[in-house]
């Protein structure tokens, strides 16, 4: 990029932004790409440039980034207050409504619902009350929380923790003591030669069940996993891991923590990627689609023993030492409370599914006439493309090829956003694409693996 003038909006965003998840040193020379605004499916940088936003920006924005009805909804929650909170017995009553709508629609029988504002808040709190069912039931030395490799849960102390990222814990220090990680479920990668997809679930559970065993289960008091995971490369974990891993769990009383901060709302063709997935969570937490990101807010639900097992600590008349500030925020509740309503009447799940197959024919195509796609994968409209020198033998590209981010540079010029994580291009474009917005993302991926397989040496 030419250098800015000092006073541009680049210059400035150089000097005086720190940007998440981001290089410093690439940021100073590359500068920031400056997004202005959105129409469904579509942003458009400061310089007019329209680009399909085929990540939903952050997994996030599954009816797009211009919905009136969920503008509506804000403005109008913001005439009655801006502002009131769940401390103390209080609530606005719109809370009230998105906690009974929650529980109704999620996969956890009688839950109830606690909210907050972000998803790690939101994967933070299920560890704070895991810690209270323990230790309410006499056990309070349970408290480790196992989690996997390649799993995201957020940047926040524990919820970095609990992420299997080494960048996530490289120069902070973590993980904190006591959290510990699992295998990741990947199909693909994972299996040793010859090991069959069942042997290599039966592996995974039997290495969880040994990690158990030399920590000490009276040690350990939860499990945490996204469905499918996100960001660590789109892993649809093999048919029968959940069930064969929570055996493992439920035989040393140790809770199952669902992370559907990406997967939750039908992004992965069912309304929870536990439903997808097989998982049958003691809790989950949720983010991002609860409210198609237009305000933050998160939930945890959380099921009857553990809500049996907060009634106890609380007998005596302490009250409950948690809480945010924007904890079922009237603003995120009406926003939150829209965008279901919408989903409803889209008939959200059975249109990801349409949806969704249509991307992943197109991408399975593309895939079958290109010599650098090794796999294909995903479920409803969250799907990764993981690129590989050798698509026959596997073979991954040099690390200094930077494949993935190749890839991402010429998708940016080609007028697409991706996500490059590692090799793997992820797609998880907002749930109210049509088919002529899938097109549009298929052709402009075409376009795009056919530069970057031209160009890798
Ligand atoms: N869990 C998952 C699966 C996520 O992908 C994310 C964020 O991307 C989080 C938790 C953390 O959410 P937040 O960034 O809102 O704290």
């Amino acid at each position: 990029m030419p250098t800015p003038p000092p006073n541009s909006a680049e210059a400035r965003d150089v000097l005086f932004h720190l940007h998440s998840q981001t290089n410093a040193q690439a940021h100073a020379e590359r500068g920031p790409l400056i997004m202005e605004r959105g129409e469904g499916i579509h942003v458009f940088d400061s310089h007019g440039r329209k680009y399909v936003e085929a990540m939903a920006g952050l997994w996030c924005t599954s009816l797009g980034f211009s919905h009136a009805r969920l503008k509506r909804a804000a403005a109008e929650a913001y005439d009655r207050f801006g502002f009131y909170h769940t401390f103390n017995h209080k609530t606005p009553a719109a809370t009230i409504d998105l906690a009974e709508r929650l529980v109704a629609m999620g996969p956890i029988p009688e839950a109830q619902a606690y909210f907050a504002t972000s998803g790690s808040e939101a994967t933070e709190t299920m560890v704070k009350l895991a810690w209270v069912y323990h230790a309410v039931r006499g056990k309070p030395t349970k408290r480790k929380v196992i989690s996997r490799d390649r799993g995201f849960h957020g940047s926040t102390i524990v919820a970095a923790s609990m992420c299997g990222l080494p960048r996530m814990h490289r120069e902070f220090g973590l993980p904190l003591p006591g959290f510990l990680h699992t295998l990741c479920p990947d199909p693909y990668r994972g299996p040793q030669p010859g090991e069959d997809i069942s042997a290599f679930v039966a592996r995974l559970a039997d290495s969880l069940e040994a990690m158990i065993l030399e920590e000490g289960a009276d040690t350990i008091a939860a499990f945490i996993a996204e469905p499918i995971n996100a960001g660590g490369g789109i892993i649809v974990p093999p048919a029968g891991y959940f069930p064969a891993i929570e055996a493992v769990l439920r035989r040393h009383d140790i809770l199952v923590l669902g992370d559907e901060v990406v997967c939750g709302f039908g992004r992965t063709g069912e309304m929870w990627g536990a439903t997808t997935t097989g998982m049958t969570p003691d809790m989950i937490a949720m983010a991002k689609g609860i409210s198609s990101s237009y305000f933050p807010i998160s939930a945890v639900l959380l099921s009857k023993p553990i809500q049996d097992a907060l009634a106890r600590m609380n007998e005596g008349g302490e009250i409950f030492g948690h809480g945010f500030t924007n904890s079922g925020h009237p603003v995120g509740v009406a926003v939150a409370l829209e965008t279901l309503a919408v989903y409803r009447e889209m008939d959200v799940v059975a249109h990801t599914q349409r949806m969704g197959a249509r991307l992943r024919a197109g991408l399975d195509a593309i895939a079958a006439r290109s010599g650098i796609v090794g796999q294909v994968r995903g479920a409803g409209l969250m799907i990764g493309v993981e690129l590989v020198a050798d698509p026959a033998t596997k073979t991954a590209f040099d690390p200094a090829l930077k494949a993935g981010a190749r890839f991402d540079a010429a998708a940016l010029a080609n007028g697409l956003v991706i996500r490059p994580m590692g090799d793997t291009i992820g797609l998880c474009p907002p749930l109210i694409i049509d088919e002529a917005g899938i097109d549009e993302i298929l052709s402009l991926f075409d376009r795009t693996l056919a530069e970057v397989e031209r160009d890798l040496p």
